[in-house]
């Protein structure tokens, strides 16, 4: 007999797969969407590029440099590029500018593993690279498999280069080497944050030495060098003045046999990036002036010249400002902060069936159930959270559901079990209400972290509806 449905259970609040809700023309728009985002991801591995591609994209779009336009209206389309790090984007709205904005911002940096400013030595006929890690990582995933170098040289006549190698098919990788079991006895029974050092991961990058001569020190680096040379120009003072980043060298691909999630290098938090950039690319004239911020350096505390810690941000906006309205004003661009809407745009830890002790389950982010709210994040009762307000959280839960957008909420881990922060606190600081919203995934911050296709088109049509919202 079937079950009769008890009045109280409508009360009941029910979260499920937003994939049931994907008929084929959604499906086809969910899975072009993700092509395009992998892509995205292949061509963006570190901030710099990310920087790169939301200008261009921007550019393709219609958004002019700010400091190209005089004065802005209704429908004007304005950017910053910030030291090719940091990105903001504005489409002006039919509202007065004081009343505020609807803000989303993201960042572009990843965990990863940085070239030191002296990398280069050799040790027993090998060339190796010295590095220093960025952001949060667990060492011994970095071990053991090919990586790319990606980075820019800058010298001392002003000029500079790119370099990336190890992404093309016929690219020479690099690798950190891991220890053989048969002789690890010793690093198998330590810690597991002790087994490698900061200080161990050093980058093989070449074996042939220069000539034979027994008298010349470091052969192998002299050949490296002279290559790089070579190819380059580079001396070896040049690393001084250079940003190396080590990454994965694997592109982004699905995951699944269904394909139905995506696995890659940097998503967190390139998905939301990417998915509030296309968003904003859609808007012409929104009620309230759209913005979309996307900075550097959230991975090791939001700080230098291009992190939300700094005044970059609220620059732009009083740029912004002076544009818009007939002379300055200052308490106009307090007035616009203040009243502002803001998304945090990044990532969340999805609930991962191999790690499930981690998470409590009435509160976890699930792979699949749309895009997720994060009332707070912080650690150890909530220390250094946003908090986002009862109120703002009541307007964008109408939000989503007046536009049909599959959400769900979570903490980040159960209550004491570890933590983390997003730029939400340092958006709180102009007064404007902020809600961490953003895409669950699975490994983050692993060197292959894995979301859910449906969770990713969600957070699109998510901060789509939140740059119109009136
Ligand atoms: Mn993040
Ligand atoms: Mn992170």
């Amino acid at each position: 007999m079937d079950h009769q449905k008890h009045p109280a259970e409508s009360l009941l609040y029910k979260s499920k797969s937003a994939w049931y809700n994907v008929d084929n023309t959604l499906m086809s728009s969910v899975i072009s969407f993700n092509e395009s985002y992998k892509l995205f991801l292949n061509q963006a591995k570190t901030e710099r590029e990310t920087a790169v591609q939301i200008t261009q994209l921007a550019q393709e779009n219609g958004f002019a440099p700010i400091n190209s336009v005089n004065k802005l209206q209704p429908g004007s389309k304005v950017m910053l590029n910030y030291r090719d790090k940091a990105v903001m984007l504005a489409v002006i709205g039919a509202n007065p500018i004081d009343q505020g904005c609807n803000i989303i911002g993201s960042h572009t940096d990843a965990p990863r593993l940085d070239l030191k400013p002296n990398p280069l030595y050799e040790d027993q006929n090998l060339a190796m690279l010295k590095t220093h890690y960025y952001g949060g990582i667990k060492k011994y995933q970095w071990l053991g498999m090919p990586l790319a170098l990606h980075g820019v040289i800058c010298f001392k006549n002003g000029s500079s280069v790119n370099i990336m190698i190890g992404e093309e098919s016929n690219d020479p990788v690099f690798t950190i080497t891991d220890l053989l079991p048969h002789l690890a006895k010793e690093q198998m029974g330590k810690k597991m944050s002790e087994a490698i050092s900061g200080e161990g991961l050093n980058i093989v990058v070449g074996g042939i030495p220069i000539n034979e001569d027994e008298k010349l020190k470091n052969p192998v680096k002299l050949a490296v060098l002279d290559k790089l040379n070579q190819q380059f120009g580079i001396t070896e003072e040049d690393f001084i003045s250079a940003e190396f980043e080590v990454v994965p060298a694997w592109p982004a691909r699905d995951v699944g046999l269904d394909s139905s999630m995506v696995g890659s290098y940097g998503q967190d938090d390139r998905v939301c990036v990417y998915t509030s950039l296309k968003a904003l690319l859609d808007i012409n004239t929104p009620t309230f002036t759209s913005v979309a911020m996307f900075m550097d350096k959230e991975e090791i505390g939001s700080s230098g010249n291009t992190g939300m810690a700094a005044r970059t941000f609220e620059n732009f906006m009083a740029e912004l400002i002076a544009r818009i309205l007939p002379g300055y004003s200052e308490l106009a661009l307090r007035r616009c902060l203040a009243t502002s809407k803001a998304l945090s745009a990044d990532v969340t830890a999805g609930l991962d069936p191999n790690y499930e002790s981690v998470m409590e389950k009435m509160n976890a982010s699930r792979l699949g159930y749309g895009v997720s709210i994060t009332k707070y994040t912080g650690s150890r009762g909530k220390v250094h959270a946003n908090d986002a307000h009862a109120e703002f959280l009541g307007y964008i839960r109408h939000l989503l559901n007046q536009n049909n957008i599959p959400w769900q909420t979570g903490e980040l881990g159960k209550v004491d079990e570890g933590g983390g922060g997003t730029i939400a606190y340092l958006m709180a600081v102009y007064g404007m209400d902020v809600l961490d919203c953003g895409v669950p995934i699975l490994g983050m911050h692993s060197p292959f972290e894995v979301a859910s296709k449906v969770d990713i088109f969600s957070a699109y049509r998510a901060y789509k509806a939140f740059f119109l919202s009136q």
